[in-house]
Order: C-alpha cells, then sequence, then structure tokens
C-alpha cells in the first residue's frame, strides 16, 4: 500500500490516488503568446503580469517579463530571443524563446524552451508541489508542466467518471469539463495594474 522512501508516500485505495497532487490549473501559468506579444511590441517595453486568485479577486502572483537585447535585434536572436522574468520577491529566471514554423499556413509561433528538459512549450509554470502538504506548492524557476511536477485535474481519475467501450472514449462522456489554465493579466506598466485595482 505503500511505497518506501518517499516523503509522501502514494497509497492506492479503490484506484484512486493519494499522493501529491498539485494541478497544473492551480499554478500561474506564463504562456508563450504573452512572451510573443511582448517581444513583437513595437514600443519594445516590458510587460507587468499578475495572476489574481480565482476566488477573491486578490493577486496572487505577479512578475515583470523584458526581453534580453531590447535594442537592434538581430534576426537570429528573434528566432531565438531571451527573456528575463522578474518575480516581485527578487528573483530572476531567464527563458529562451523560440519560433516555429507552422507547416501548413507558413506562419510561425514562439514557445518558451523549458529551462529543465529543453523543450519547447506553450507555457512554463512558476509553482511547483512542495511543502506540508499533499496540494501545497511553492514558488520556483520556471519549468514546463513535466519538470515542476504538475498534473492535469483529469489525471488519476479526479475529473473523469470511467468512460464505458470505444464511444465514450472518442466523444469523452462522462468527462467533467478540465479546468481552465490560471492565465495572468498583462499590463504595460505598474500603474496601469494599480490603476486596474489589481495592485
Ligand atoms: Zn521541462
Amino acid at each position: 500500500m505503500v511505497s518506501s522512501g518517499r516523503t509522501h508516500p502514494r497509497y492506492r485505495y479503490g484506484g484512486r490516488f493519494f499522493g501529491r497532487r498539485v494541478n497544473c490549473e492551480h499554478v500561474p501559468m506564463l504562456p508563450a503568446q504573452v512572451v510573443a506579444g511582448m517581444l513583437d511590441d513595437p514600443r519594445k517595453i516590458p510587460y507587468l503580469l499578475v495572476w489574481k486568485s480565482r476566488s477573491n479577486g486578490t493577486a496572487r502572483e505577479a512578475v515583470r517579463i523584458a526581453a534580453c537585447n531590447e535594442t537592434n535585434c538581430p534576426d537570429a536572436l528573434y528566432w531565438l530571443a531571451g527573456v528575463e522574468i522578474k518575480g516581485h520577491d527578487g528573483t530572476c529566471n531567464f527563458i529562451i524563446t523560440m519560433l516555429r514554423r507552422l507547416p501548413r499556413n507558413g506562419g510561425s509561433v514562439r514557445l518558451l524552451i523549458c529551462p529543465y528538459c529543453s523543450i519547447p512549450r506553450r507555457g512554463l509554470y512558476g509553482w511547483k508541489p512542495s511543502g506540508r502538504f499533499t496540494n501545497s506548492v511553492v514558488r520556483s524557476t520556471w519549468g514546463c508542466r513535466k519538470c515542476s511536477g504538475l498534473r492535469f485535474a483529469s489525471e488519476g481519475g479526479a475529473l473523469l467518471i470511467r468512460p464505458r467501450g470505444t464511444l465514450g472514449l472518442v466523444f469523452g462522456i462522462g468527462h467533467s469539463p478540465r479546468p481552465e489554465s490560471w492565465l495572468p493579466y498583462v499590463f504595460t506598466s505598474t500603474e496601469k495594474a494599480v490603476e486596474a485595482g489589481v495592485l
């Protein structure tokens, strides 16, 4: 029933999972799209990102993102632009982004390269599971969902009413709607965030 050597052993009882469980939907997500918008902004200004509590609207997390090379960015650096993510607690992370060409329409999409696994991702997460409770979190270096040890809410049977047969799998019968990612409010200055009542 209990695996050895883990601070938080995993229990299985009746097919349910009782180990550490932090769902990525409850962790601030930095979307690659927002970083792309900041890098492509002709004003070349840093953006302030604020994640508000979904229960009471207070600011739970805030970072300032800025391009590392704001002036005369050569083409090569545009394709692999670096971004600085400054936390309000003084921490500073450096993330590399990359433009990936889309095969169909000739367009491209910017992705954030996870500093742990080096895989380009559509979003990175700022907290990871740690601490006293199985669902408690601590602020961490921004990493992808996998490297941050986060789960989707639908994993492990949390939201899934086991579908029966192929039709259930194909049409998702019995699935509760997946909670949405915790996305930031985006501001171009602290003043604007204050005006909006977010800070
Ligand atoms: Zn990763």
